[in-house]
């Protein structure tokens, strides 16, 4: 830790004078399996985050004091106070790196709330690699992915992008190392949000009462189809524990799961905790063509295109 140093004067130098922009993505889970709950009241995951081309973008510019305003996906439902990730992060940066937490941010935000896709923790990931050019504090990615850990599971995973696989509550993460192959995805985003630890109490009592399905158990099936170029071999081995849970809450997504096969995708299932699900595509015209009979099928709010991996938090 450093003596906090004022955004002015000689320290000005440090860090950037103009805005700087970060783009980050969404995430879904390839592959998440959900073992025990722990004492600290985390499940044990082992889980294949993937990193796709639905992005946030997050501005912060000098100011004197912090402060953060919004525009698109949750604007008007989410506060832009202390509660917000964002804000979170560039406190949690701030103390870490003992600077001033002072500057002006803005988001535009594409990712829906509460969609499964790492929306907030996204955010988290932004906030971080933005304020950390703008202060000049310079800290690397793994630095930065420490700090990450305690804001969120996957915040981690959002610094870095990419395919990686997650174990602990997901915060451990190591790149997965595959052909460079570029996935086309389907994104079906439902009217409204589910609650994240609510779809975990939610399996909770379906593991209890013995009507969960069969743990996924290891992530080589799916591993070993990502070093493949097949994405017909990609499709069978694509899994959520958390689906049973977020069918539960909403069983309408079983209809938006079966419109999307119908409609051509080799497979489908929910992202993390649900209400978004995301379809495998053959290619980049099967994913145009399902996306618009989602749409027009009314089975989703709306259904997006996107291609994956892409990069993590970046400035742009
Ligand atoms: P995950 O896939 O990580 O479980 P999610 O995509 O289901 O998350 P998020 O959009 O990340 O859900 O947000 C979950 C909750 O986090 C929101 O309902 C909101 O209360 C809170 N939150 C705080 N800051 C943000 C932010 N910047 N963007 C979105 N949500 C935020």
């Amino acid at each position: 830790m450093t003596e906090a140093w004022r955004p002015d004067g000689e320290d000005e130098r440090r860090g950037a004078s103009g805005p700087v922009k970060v783009r980050v993505p969404a995430k879904v889970n390839l592959h998440l399996g959900v073992g025990p709950l722990r004492r600290d009241g985390y499940h044990e995951l082992n889980t294949v985050y993937h990193a796709i081309s639905i992005h946030d973008e997050l501005t912060a510019r000098r100011g004197d004091t912090l402060t953060l305003t919004m525009e698109g996906e949750g604007t008007g439902e989410l506060a832009l106070d202390d509660t917000n990730l964002v804000i979170r992060a560039a406190h949690a940066l701030a103390g870490y790196a003992g600077v001033l937490p002072h500057a002006r941010l803005h988001l535009r935000k594409q990712i829906p709330l509460a969609g499964g896709l790492a929306g907030g923790s996204a955010d988290a990931a932004a906030a971080l690699v933005a304020c950390d050019a703008l202060w000049g504090t310079g800290l690397s990615r793994d630095e930065l992915a420490g700090i990450a850990a305690d804001l969120g599971s996957d915040v981690p995973f959002l610094i870095y992008g990419g395919t990686a696989l997650g174990t602990g509550r997901g915060e451990a993460v190591s790149p997965v190392l595959a052909r460079p192959t570029s996935w086309h995805w389907v994104v079906a985003i439902a009217d409204s949000g589910l609650s994240t630890p609510a779809a975990y109490r939610e399996l909770d009592r379906l593991r209890d009462s013995g009507a969960a399905g069969t743990p996924l158990g290891s992530t080589d099936a799916l591993l070993g189809a990502l070093r493949q170029r097949d994405p017909r071999v990609l499709a069978r081995t694509l899994g959520n524990d958390l689906q049973d849970a977020a069918l539960a809450m909403r069983p309408a997504l079983a209809d938006t799961l079966k419109a999307g096969e119908a409609a051509g995708a080799l497979a489908g299932i929910v992202s993390g905790s649900g209400p978004t699900c995301v379809f495998l595509a053959a290619d980049a015209a099967a994913a145009e063509r399902i996306a618009a009979e989602l749409t027009t099928a009314g089975v989703c709010r709306e259904a997006r295109v996107a291609h994956g991996p892409v990069a993590g938090a970046r400035v742009v």
